[in-house]
C-alpha cells in the first residue's frame, strides 16, 4: 500500500511513496483522526476512539459511536457491551486480539444521543480508510447505525439481520448490537448463530 492511497478520500499533504506496511498506515491515519475538527463532536468528547486490533484482520467489527467507558478509556468496546462482545466472539472462536474492531464515529456523541447525520458524514472517511487499510474478508455491522452506514440508508436491522450482503472486496454481515442484546437478552440467540455463520465464512475465506 502506498500512504496516497490511504489519504485519498481525505486532502492531506503526503510526499511519501515507498510502500508501508499495515501496521504503519494505521497509525498515520490514527495520527490523523486524533486531531480531528471535522464535526463539533471534538469539543464534547474526552478523547477520540480510532479503533483496535488486528492490521492483518480478515474479520472487521464495526459498531455506532464511542459511549462513557471508551471515551474514558480510548477504546472500542470496553464497557457493558463490549464485555457482551467479547463472550460472542469468544463463543464464535475468535479472540478480540485476531479482529479489529472500530466504530462509524469515533468521538463520544452527547449523553451517547446517537450521532446525527452530519457527524457521520464527517467521520465517514475514517472508516473508510481504516477498512481500505486492513482489506478484511468480512465485516460485521453490529446494529442498525452501522448497517445504514455501510449497506444501505433505508436498512432495517430486523429485516437484515442474518443475511450476507456482498461488497466489491468484502460481505458484510448485519446483526445487532451488543447494547440492544443487553435490553432484550432473548435476541442473543439469533446473533450467536449470526456469528455462527461468519465463523464458518471465516474459515472458507482463510483456509
Ligand atoms: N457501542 C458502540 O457502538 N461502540 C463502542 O465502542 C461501545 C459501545
Ligand atoms: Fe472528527 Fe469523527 Fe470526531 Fe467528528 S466524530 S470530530 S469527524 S473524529
Amino acid at each position: 500500500m502506498k500512504p496516497g492511497d490511504l489519504f485519498n478520500c481525505l486532502e492531506v499533504d503526503n510526499k511519501e511513496s515507498d510502500e508501508i506496511s499495515k501496521t504503519q498506515a494505521l497509525e498515520l491515519w490514527q495520527e490523523k483522526v486524533s486531531g480531528c475538527r471535522r464535526c463539533a463532536l471534538w469539543e464534547s468528547c474526552s478523547r477520540v476512539v480510532f479503533g483496535e486490533g488486528n492490521p492483518e484482520a480478515q474479520l472487521m467489527l464495526v459498531g455506532e459511536a464511542p459511549g462513557r467507558e471508551e471515551d474514558k478509556l480510548g477504546r472500542p468496546f470496553v464497557g457493558r457491551a463490549g464485555k457482551l462482545l467479547d463472550s460472542i466472539l469468544e463463543m464464535a472462536g475468535f479472540s478480540r486480539p485476531e479482529v479489529y474492531i472500530a466504530n462509524v464515529v469515533k468521538c463520544r456523541p452527547p449523553n451517547n444521543r446517537n450521532p446525527l447525520p452530519e457527524e457521520i458524514k464527517a467521520c465517514l472517511p475514517y472508516l473508510q480508510g481504516q477498512i481500505n487499510i486492513i482489506g478484511p474478508k468480512i465485516v460485521v455491522c453490529l446494529g442498525a447505525m452501522a448497517s445504514k452506514t455501510l449497506i444501505y440508508p433505508k436498512a432495517q436491522i430486523s429485516k437484515i439481520r442474518g443475511k450476507w450482503v456482498n461488497q466489491e472486496s468484502f460481505r458484510i454481515m448485519p446483526t445487532f448490537h451488543p447494547a440492544y442484546l443487553l435490553r432484550d437478552p432473548q435476541k442473543k440467540k439469533l446473533v450467536q448463530q449470526d456469528f455462527q455463520e461468519v465463523e464458518r465464512e471465516y474459515k472458507a475465506v482463510t483456509e
